[in-house]
């Protein structure tokens, strides 16, 4: 099984290719920030699927990032804003932590079906950020050897 390091790695060297391809065949006329963001944005979605592990880094911060939403729409809500949606917030974050705790590796979030789930949406972000979290998602899959699973 490939480290984060490997497929951090693998999608930054192909990533480098295809980026010099483009520019030199003229498909980009330059490397743009938001052409970075959305390459940066890409790479996470390459540590992705492995969210089902809980010694993994993307657990890590995906666990951190939801307590912190919980609390803070919690707190929000408590203080200065007694909304609706900041308890929603609060209830779809916990619940995904929770749903987190009782992943199995190379389940259902290590799968097309979930990348699927989570890189649809970002076609209202940009196709760019779209297309390169579908990639690096893809390319973990890929490495894995569970593209085809
Ligand atoms: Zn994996």
């Amino acid at each position: 099984m490939p480290s984060s390091k490997t497929h951090l790695t693998v999608y930054f060297m192909l990533v480098a290719a295809a980026s010099i391809i483009l520019v030199n065949e003229g498909y980009l006329e330059r490397i743009s920030a938001t052409y970075v963001g959305a390459v940066l944005f890409g790479a996470v979605y390459t540590m992705l699927p492995d969210i089902d592990i809980p010694s993994s880094k993307i657990r890590g911060y995906a666990a951190k990032t939801l307590l912190a939403v919980t609390l803070a729409s919690l707190l929000a809500y408590a203080t200065f804003s007694p909304k609706a949606i900041l308890i929603y917030a609060a209830i779809i974050s916990s619940l995904i932590l929770y749903a987190l705790w009782f992943a199995r590796h190379r389940g259902f979030y290590h799968g097309k079906t979930f990348g699927l789930i989570m890189t649809l949406p970002l076609v209202f972000v940009s196709i760019h950020v779209m297309v390169f979290a579908a990639f690096g998602f893809l390319l973990h899959l890929a490495l894995d050897g569970e593209l085809n699973s």
